[in-house]
């Protein structure tokens, strides 16, 4: 009997996340919901054959065997939180942050402002306690 081997990503709290296209992540979700990919490619206005293909590369991305090993990796990443993501704030800043991924310009523009509004918080309250 030969040693099992560890594929995919860490659990939660362990390593990094492998950033899946947007298309990956429609397909993963669509499958971990039950659907077939006949019914998956007609959602998307893909071919079935497109929506095969989209399923192996996110699947060898996760380091799965196969897209009932992947939805099963991505549970356990976190992938499949059930939540859409937010963007465009600092919540969804950190949240980029915390997945180890370079925010979305989105992302960015919403620090930015949030950074903008704390500076101008801090500075108000100063001038009220002076
Ligand atoms: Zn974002």
């Amino acid at each position: 009997m030969s040693t099992p081997t560890v594929v995919g990503p860490s659990p939660s709290g362990g390593g990094p996340v492998p950033s899946l296209t947007d298309n990956e992540l429609a397909v993963l979700q669509r499958a971990a919901q039950g659907q077939t990919y006949a019914v998956i490619a007609r959602d998307l206005g893909f071919a079935e054959k497109s929506v095969t293909k989209i399923a192996y590369r996110m699947a060898r991305k996760l380091g799965a065997l196969n897209i009932t090993h992947a939805v099963f990796l991505a549970c356990r990443a976190g992938l499949l939180d059930g939540r859409p993501r937010r963007h465009g704030d600092h919540a969804g800043f950190a949240a980029h942050v915390y997945r180890g991924e370079e925010p979305c310009e989105a992302c960015l523009a919403g620090e930015r402002a949030y950074r903008r509004d704390r500076k101008v918080a801090r500075k108000a309250a100063k001038v009220h306690a002076a």
